[in-house]
């Protein structure tokens, strides 16, 4: 028979490590309340046209992509970022017109990619990232870096390095990419393919190579800096003087340029500096983007967003030694001594998840010792026994694990027994002579 594995680059995530993903999703969703942002939810896949626009030049778009046509029908694409989806659904659902701009969205899901895999790099990965939609204003970018800086700080990661840069606005930006392709036009033969086609596609490009990234040209290539208009470098003040008001640390980079066409103004990676993370070391990454709300249809308006690997953000706080599993335990394990117990078990387990309790139960019959070991592996607080006795009389056995104490109690009394045995086990606090309590 065929044994089936996940496909190259993709992972299964399992049972055992679910806590932490769990743990992270609680933080994001925490912090993005606090932040008045509200989920949203696209489709995986969508036209391919909302991903593939008119003279993109990066790789993602040009490489990267998962695109399928069903019956002969229009092309379609998995998604392989979300920021271009929710314009798209920005635009569809006319939010502009909803009044209380900025749209603040955030999201969290899989994205698609056909890269090689490597250590945080795989074929399907996690995003949680937000976009914020229809104001300009530095404060917002100020904002945006650092929800995600709290959040990744949260969770508890310390080794990290804000890196910032502006891409200007289009008039800066023109005169720039001028610059860059007199400069890289001298050695350009000397170059990548890659960055033999970024010259006339889009020069800023040039600056992101994986290939010639340390060699002279890329040195002493023009910086972008003595390219801004006034605007532009007031904008770019401006958030850089609101950072410092926050106290995050960050880095001018001037080489900057991030992976994608849209962004315009300010561009941000966040970067772990564990040494883990080998050359994947970006936990997020976003900008501003002017131009993309308009190429979808919709009014000129400019959003600002990031997106978060949450695979990449996993190795990062392992790298630092975090751990987010939690002390996983249960309320309360049945043990069933008897077949006829196995109903009066369902009940009761019923009961008990009824009134809040996590609680399972032996299915397969087993030994006394064999089903207290479950007890045990499973960490359960109480053992709820039902043997012949208790069958006969219509009682259960509470046992307290800790204190190794055993109760008798009727049967359709569980859960106000279980109430008061967690109510004592509250109160064995140390509060002693202030203690208010009553007991
Ligand atoms: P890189 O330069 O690493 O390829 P990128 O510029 O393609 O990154 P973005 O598209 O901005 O990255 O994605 C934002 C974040 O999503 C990255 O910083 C990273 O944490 C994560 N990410 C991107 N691609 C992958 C992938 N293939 N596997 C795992 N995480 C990824
Ligand atoms: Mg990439």
């Amino acid at each position: 028979m065929k044994q089936f594995q996940t496909p190259r680059g993709t992972n299964d995530i399992l049972p055992k490590d679910i806590e932490k993903w769990h743990r992270i999703e609680d933080v994001v969703r925490q912090f993005c309340m606090l932040y008045d942002y509200k989920e949203i939810r696209t489709p995986i896949f969508e036209d391919t046209g909302v991903f593939k626009r008119e003279n993109d030049s990066s790789d993602m778009v040009n490489k990267e992509m998962y695109t399928f046509t069903i019956n002969g029908k229009d092309s379609l694409t998995l998604r392989p970022e979300m920021t271009a989806g929710v314009v798209r659904s920005f635009v569809q659902h006319k939010m502009f017109g909803e009044g209380d701009l900025p749209a603040k969205m955030y999201y969290i899901g899989p994205q698609f990619r056909y890269e090689r895999p490597q250590k945080g790099r795989q074929r399907i990965f996690h995003q949680f990232g937000v976009e914020v939609i229809g104001v300009k204003n530095p404060m917002l970018d100020v904002e945006t870096i650092a929800l995600g800086y709290s959040i990744v700080s949260a969770l508890g990661l310390s080794e990290l390095k804000v890196l910032l840069n502006t891409l200007g606005d289009d008039e800066s930006r023109n005169n720039y990419k001028v610059a860059l392709k007199e400069h890289f036009s001298k050695g350009i033969d000397d170059m990548c393919g890659d960055c033999k086609r970024r010259l006339d596609q889009n020069p800023l490009r040039l600056l992101d190579c994986k290939v010639d990234h340390d060699t002279e040209i890329m040195r002493t290539a023009p910086k972008m800096g003595d390219y801004l208009n006034k605007e532009s470098k007031e904008y770019f003040d401006a958030v850089c003087n609101g950072l410092d008001a926050l106290g995050i640390p960050y880095e001018i980079d001037d080489r900057l340029v991030r992976g994608l066409d849209y962004y315009t103004d300010t561009v941000f990676e966040v970067v772990s500096t564990n040494d883990q993370m080998g050359s994947q070391s970006t936990v997020f990454a976003g900008g501003r983007y002017d131009g993309l709300v308009e190429y979808f249809g919709g009014p000129e308006l400019s959003g600002i967003g990031f997106a978060m690997g949450i695979e990449r953000l996993i190795i990062a706080l392992e790298g630092e030694g975090i751990d987010l599993s939690e002390d996983e335990s249960l309320d309360a394990y049945i043990l069933c001594l008897s077949e006829k117990a196995s109903l009066e078990a369902l009940k009761i387990a019923t009961m008990l998840r009824a009134a809040g309790y996590t609680c399972e139960r032996d299915y397969l019959n087993r030994s006394f010792k064999a089903q207290f070991k479950s007890v045990e592996r499973k960490n359960a607080k109480f053992a709820i026994i039902l043997g012949e006795k208790d069958l006969e009389n219509g009682t259960v056995t509470i046992k307290e694990i800790a204190t190794q104490e055993q109760k008798v109690v009727a049967s359709e009394d569980i859960v106000d027994a279980m109430d008061e045995l967690n109510d004592n086990e509250e109160h064995e606090c140390t509060c002693g002579d202030e203690c208010t309590c009553g007991k």
